[in-house]
């Protein structure tokens, strides 16, 4: 009996940083597993079971697995704990503790990607800037299928009214998407533009649980609208 209150007492030494009363306020009652939409994609795992694994300090146990990595960190279960625990924090600061060769898919290697080149999938500039101006001619010729006469990307326009990050993704394979934006902008008039440089707007630093990542990535967002002199942020995604 002795034996087993030390070994509990040393497996609630988790190394997330939660607060102290966690451990005490989660009683189970499932109300973060039964709204998720993530719950039984991962056998054996749910929201409630990984805040209770790590409320015993099973917390490598979490991390090993892919309970993590399925979680869209909606905050939905955040939302509707009766116990205010920070779910979210608790999720994010599990994918911290992975090691970054272990982050699943392109995650990580998208990250490293961005901070090198300016975008997840390592689009040239030049590349991107044609496709912009490509992508316009089809918009601005003017006939029923392509209803902007006049439309082009105002790229690095100064004291636009919003600045517009890109998911890679876009100019990479689905360029289309792009027009959907586009035409919005153009029908309501608005004054808009897209750098031509670090302009992802998907920040696969904070989805990894990679601080430092994060923060650049977001140091980089805000330093384009300053050198823009643009008034507001827009993040598709
Ligand atoms: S909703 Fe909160 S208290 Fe209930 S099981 Fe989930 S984490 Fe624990
Ligand atoms: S944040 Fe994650 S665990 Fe919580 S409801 Fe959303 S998917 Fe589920």
């Amino acid at each position: 009996m002795q034996n087993e209150t030390i070994r509990l007492s040393q497996e609630t030494k988790s190394r997330l940083e939660l607060t102290p009363e966690m451990a005490s306020r989660c009683y189970t009652c499932a109300t973060c597993s039964s709204g998720c939409p993530a719950s039984g994609l991962v056998p054996g795992w749910d929201a409630r079971k990984a805040i209770r694994a790590v409320s015993l300090g099973l917390d490598q146990e979490v991390v090993d697995s892919k309970w993590p990595w399925v979680c869209t960190l909606c905050g939905r279960c955040q939302y509707a704990c009766p116990q205010g625990i920070q779910i979210l924090k608790t999720f994010r600061g599990l994918r911290s503790l992975r090691e970054r060769d272990q982050v699943p898919g392109p995650l990580h290697k998208g990250t490293m990607m961005n901070l090198e080149r300016g975008n997840n999938l390592g689009i040239p500039r030049d590349d991107f800037l044609i496709l912009l101006a490509e992508l316009s001619v089809e918009l601005m010729e003017d006939d029923e299928e392509k209803p902007c006469p006049g439309f082009y990307v105002p790229v690095d326009k100064e004291n636009a009214n919003v600045i517009v990050t890109i998911n890679s993704k876009e100019p990479f394979s689905e360029p289309d998407d792009l027009k959907f934006w586009w035409q919005i902008f153009y029908a309501a008039k608005e004054d808009w533009t897209v750098s031509s440089t670090n302009w992802e707007g998907v920040n696969w630093g904070l989805f990894t649980g990679d601080d430092a990542s994060m923060k650049e990535q977001v140091h980089r967002v805000l330093e384009n609208a300053r050198r823009l002199k643009a008034k507001t942020i827009l993040y598709p995604e």
